[in-house]
């Protein structure tokens, strides 16, 4: 009888609670308070080609990718609409829905065309480190021109909302959390913990500081690097042992296990960048954040912006068919899921948005294509250099007018030009005429010329998109399809850089509060982006976005 009474009782309760939670709501409604989610997350992935999100899902759990693919919206069909196909540019363009030629972050370096000097896209020598004595912490947002999503959110809410951004990578976590924001973390390798810069703060926050001391580097690599399932089972990818992949500094071979506890004691903490555990703690950092900053827990709408930048470097040295890779990316999913039923439980099930995207995707290794009989090669850029600037001397009578070739544009001796009153014109006519006989060269392209160079159309536009005036080399050269620049003929790993759908291609999913679920595969512009989010949010677009929202995606 006396259960039957509690248990009536508990009933009751559980009436009034179903009762009150769409009460709550009308209430909001009632006093006219504009509906918004309590936290926006965005998670980029640093190289996640859009394949990805399919390609090893045989073995993906409910709870990540898949979760996002089915309670979410997916825009299939999203792509760079810039070149080229870096880091900082991807990071930049995702959260300010701009363009190189408007937000001026033209590479994760680029040249200031007055000075003539390299620019590190966040490098800043006016702020100090905060949380180490070494340099990593000389930076910030400063040479991004324009807003972010993140920035028009601090606006929109009299600076009341929360701005957090993560990333082992500097330009990961400072780019998306923009100027505005109220902490940028990234990685430092020589302490082995979280810093931060002067633009930010003077001091680490206690959390931080204590996230440090509690969660060491050496922690989350010792136990070393293993697969999840016995190696045989990893039928997406090449043998483990093949000669496409870069194995890591004192290891013989490229192979697993891979005993990342005695790699940290040879070489450091930086060691974590390259293992899937790099994921793993930019996570637990971003829980960190969600507790201790109540990111999502008050009356007004937060956004920690998160970049995984392993998947980069793990990409970057085994290449996209790599077990390493397949690997990586299960156990990211797990850690995926784990991050989201963190966020369901801290801030509620329905009331945040999480997005995912990535800066860019990765080229198939360039010896791994040609095995398989499929066009590809590695260009020497250095060597073509060597042979741009003996060819323009002859022409011309001046030694190195050409300065470099970073970003597979050609940057010329600025000074020298107008000291000897030369005709670029005809200097970049020449070296146009001269890069097109060169063996990988699908085109040279003048930057100031684009719109009526007979190239497709949509390398015209993705050309002029990531032209800047100031930061830009003079002319675009744009490889053959699967290749790219390497110092050796048959590199291992892989890069990227390109117009191609394997760098360009990317994922842009979202989930949670305001999302329809569904997919669309119309054409969706990187640029798109963060206009979604400003529609979702009901603020101003950033102020040099060219962007439409993806309005299917909205409720
Ligand atoms: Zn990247
Ligand atoms: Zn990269």
């Amino acid at each position: 009888m006396k259960t039957v009474v509690a248990c009536r009782r508990w009933l009751f309760v559980l009436f009034l609670l179903v009762l009150s939670l769409p009460a709550q709501a009308q209430r909001q409604q009632a006093e006219g308070k504009l509906p918004r989610p309590k936290l926006v997350v965005g998670i980029v992935a640093d190289q996640m080609r859009w394949d990805y999100l399919y390609r090893y899902s045989d073995r993906y759990g409910n709870g990540g990718f898949k979760r996002m693919l089915r309670e979410g919206f997916s825009a299939e069909n999203t792509n760079i609409n810039y070149i080229p196909t870096v880091t900082a540019i991807g990071h930049a363009t995702i959260y300010t829905g701009s363009v190189p030629s408007i937000h001026g972050i033209a590479g994760n370096n680029f040249i200031n065309n007055s000075t003539g000097q390299v620019m590190y896209c966040a490098g800043d020598d006016q702020v100090q480190t905060v949380g180490s004595d070494s340099k990593a912490g000389q930076m910030s947002p400063r040479n991004l021109l324009t807003s972010t999503i993140t920035d028009e959110l601090k606006l929109a809410t009299n600076f009341r909302s929360k701005v957090i951004g993560i990333a082992i990578k500097d330009r990961g976590s400072i780019l998306p959390a923009g100027h505005a924001a109220d902490a940028a973390y990234w990685f430092d390798a020589q302490s082995g913990g979280w810093i931060s810069s002067t633009w930010y703060m003077q001091k680490l926050p206690a959390w931080v500081a204590q996230f440090n001391r509690e969660n060491s580097v050496e922690k989350y690599l010792k136990d070393g690097w293993n697969t999840l399932y016995p190696l045989s089972t990893y039928r997406q990818s090449s043998p483990d042992r093949n000669e496409f992949e870069g194995k890591f500094a004192g290891t013989d071979a490229p192979v697993f296990p891979i005993d990342t506890a005695k790699l940290y004691k040879e070489g450091g903490a930086g060691i974590i960048r390259s293992t899937p555990f790099g994921n793993s703690y930019t996570l637990d950092m971003a829980k960190a954040a969600v507790k201790h900053e109540r990111m999502g827990q008050r009356d007004v709408t937060d956004f920690l912006a998160v970049s995984l930048s392993s998947p980069d470097y793990i990409g970057h040295q085994f290449g996209p068919n790599a077990v390493e890779i397949e690997d990586m990316y299960l156990r990211l999913d797990r850690d995926m899921a784990a991050f989201f039923d963190y966020l369901d439980k801290e801030v509620g099930k329905g009331q945040y948005t999480v997005f995912l995207s990535a800066d860019h995707g990765a080229a198939h290794n360039v010896t791994f294509m040609k095995d398989h009989k499929m066009a590809a090669g590695a260009w020497n850029s250095g060597a073509t250099q060597k042979a741009l600037n003996s060819h323009l001397q002859e022409l011309f009578g001046e030694e190195r007018l050409v300065v470099n070739l970073m970003n597979y544009q050609v940057t010329y001796n600025w000074k020298l030009i107008e000291e000897k009153k030369l005709d670029l014109q005809k200097i970049k006519q020449a070296s146009i005429r001269f890069l097109e006989t060169q063996e990988g060269i699908a085109y040279a392209v003048d930057m100031e010329a684009a719109q009526t160079s007979t190239v497709p159309a949509v390398l015209r536009e993705r050309i002029t998109n990531g032209y800047n005036r100031h930061r830009s080399g003079a002319v675009q050269i744009i490889l053959q399809p699967a290749w790219y620049s390497s110092g050796s003929a048959r590199p291992t790993g892989t890069t990227h850089s390109s117009w191609n759908p394997y760098d360009a291609h990317i994922p842009f999913v979202l989930m949670g509060w305001g999302i329809k679920p569904g997919k669309t595969s119309r054409p969706v512009n990187m640029t798109d982006i963060a206009p979604t989010l400003a529609a979702l949010l009901k603020i101003q677009q950033p102020n040099g976005s060219i962007g439409a929202p993806v309005v299917e995606a909205l409720k």
